[in-house]
């Protein structure tokens, strides 16, 4: 079997893994970041195309949380993981989520105000920045709608830089484009394609990671990573999964919190869908952090993909694609669910029983946006719990009832958390306030999973800040 040796392996190349091996290289630290998906690039697939699915999606986006409603859990699997397919929307997280997280969970030291060099180095590193030219056909409605309403709706900022001169549709900031290169410039050794099976543990420590490489037309090979210290970067639903494989046990992989999201389609008079035009920017803010209401990228392919239920119907509704985009509504979860191990499968069993009062925020958040929508003008909007006939007035945003109903709305989520939280309440905390594995003396975890539960606000920022501050944290004190 090949053997690796180094200082420091990090598993997972997301936001979280990318920078814990960004920093760590330049620190001087012997580093191997190794991912279990392909070094592709951006510029691999068309954006938003059904290659790029097959391409940088875990199976093709179809994890499922069970429940009386499943619930699709959508992951990268790719260097640099979510933040290669991502909308790249950049959003500070509210004090009061912070605070809460705080007292909730003991967590030391965590405020806006303790993370501000952490953003600071965060926007300057992955150029944080507005958008540069009109804003897009859905987006302009979500504005409008939003207005008329007297709702406050915003541009959200993104991870986006623009060329230096001149007009042109910029480029995301995604880990490829931006702290991959730095990490492999300072030494960081990068093994793609290759998936940690399970660590090998003894004497309360982490002793190597086990792995199988497959580089792409050629044989699967299995290796080993030897390491003194271990970062665990693999994401809310895999970071449990490798832990467990490894013969961990609870609390890691309890206490799974997600934004449960629905999209919708609505119609329009007048042309407004240009995929050329880019991601869209705006969000309704007034309902946050419970609820945001948004517009999504709406290519033919994701069109295809969310009006599925439509049978028939659909290739008629899709001549006239151009006057239609995609809404969504996205709650904050107030329950928690579970990722366990499967015996003798990769796949994780994870469990998300979406409560009434998650049923209730999703149904209450798709009735303001259909008013919104039908204020702004749309003709029609297809109901959003399949089977349905499409919705025509304002009026018809009363059929969908206090709660959506179980098992009739494809509900989704792109945001998700906590399964090995932070904190000092050492009975659900797997972390210590900075990462620090109570279980495993020499290991760290540095991904969405240590933020104890919802960010009500696209997370990624505050991600990139909190394992920055882990990272330092780990650099002044080991
Ligand atoms: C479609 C989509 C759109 C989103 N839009 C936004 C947005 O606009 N703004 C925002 O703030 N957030 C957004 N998010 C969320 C954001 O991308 C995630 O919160 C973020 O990527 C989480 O980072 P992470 O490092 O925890 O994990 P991930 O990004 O999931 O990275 C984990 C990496 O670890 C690798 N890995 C897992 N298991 C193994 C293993 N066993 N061996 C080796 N490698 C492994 C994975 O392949 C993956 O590349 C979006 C997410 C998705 C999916």
């Amino acid at each position: 079997m090949q053997t690796h040796d180094c200082d420091v392996l990090v598993i997972g190349s997301g936001p979280g893994g990318a920078t814990t091996a960004c920093l760590l290289a330049e620190a001087g630290r012997d580093v191997i970041l190794l991912e279990e998906g392909a070094h592709l690039g951006l510029d691999s697939a068309p954006p938003y195309s059904i290659a790029e699915t097959t391409q940088k999606y875990r199976n093709g986006g179809l994890t499922v949380a069970l429940g009386r409603t499943m619930v699709t859990c959508i992951e990268g699997r790719c260097v640099g993981g979510g933040s290669e397919i991502n909308a790249a929307l950049c959003h500070w997280p509210m004090d009061q989520t912070l605070e809460g997280w705080s007292e909730r969970f003991r967590i030391r030291d965590l405020s806006n105000r303790s993370l501000e060099p952490f953003r600071a180095e965060v926007e300057r590193d992955l150029t944080v920045s507005s958008l540069r030219g009109p804003l897009d056909g859905a987006s302009t409605i979500l504005k409008a709608g939003a207005e008329a309403l007297g709702w406050r709706s915003e541009e959200v900022q993104r991870f986006w830089q623009y060329p230096d001169s001149g007009d042109g549709p910029g480029q995301r900031q995604s880990m490829t484009e931006t702290l991959v290169p730095r990490a492999l410039a300072a030494g960081c050794r990068l093994l793609p394609d290759t998936r940690v099976i399970r660590l090998v543990l003894g004497g309360g420590e982490a002793r190597e990671a086990r792995a199988i490489h497959t580089p792409p037309g050629e044989p699967p090979e299995a290796i080993r990573v030897r390491f003194r210290h271990l970062f665990v970067c693999g994401g809310p639903i895999q970071t449990p999964l490798i832990l467990r494989r490894s013969g961990l046990q609870d609390p890691i992989g309890q206490n799974l919190r997600m934004h449960p999201m629905i999209r919708l389609v609505a119609c329009f008079d007048d042309p407004i869908n240009d995929p050329t035009v880019g991601v869209p920017v705006q969000q309704v803010v007034a309902f946050k952090p419970e609820m945001t209401l948004g517009c999504s990228q709406a290519a033919l392919p994701h069109l295809v993909m969310w009006l599925g239920g439509q049978g028939e119907a659909l290739r008629e509704r899709l001549a006239n694609w151009q006057t239609m985009a995609l809404f969504y509504v996205l709650v904050e979860g107030t329950t928690s669910g579970s990722v366990q191990n499967l015996p003798l499968l990769n796949e994780p069993l994870m469990r998300y029983p979406l409560n009434d009062t998650d049923r209730g925020r999703l149904s209450l958040a798709l009735q303001r946006l259909i008013r919104l929508l039908f204020t702004a003008g749309a003709r029609e909007i297809f109901h959003p719990y399949a089977g349905h006939p499409p919705l025509r007035r304002k009026l018809d945003a009363n059929t969908l009832g206090d709660r959506i109903p179980h098992g009739k709305t494809a509900v989704s989520t792109i945001h998700l958390f906590g399964t090995c939280p932070m904190g000092e309440d050492a009975s659900r905390c797997v972390v210590d306030s900075w990462g620090r594995m109570r279980a495993l003396g020499n290991t760290w975890i540095n991904d969405a999973s240590i933020l104890p539960d919802t960010t009500g606000v696209n997370p990624q920022a505050t991600l990139l800040a909190v394992a920055r501050r882990n990272v330092r944290h780990y650099l002044e004190t080991v």
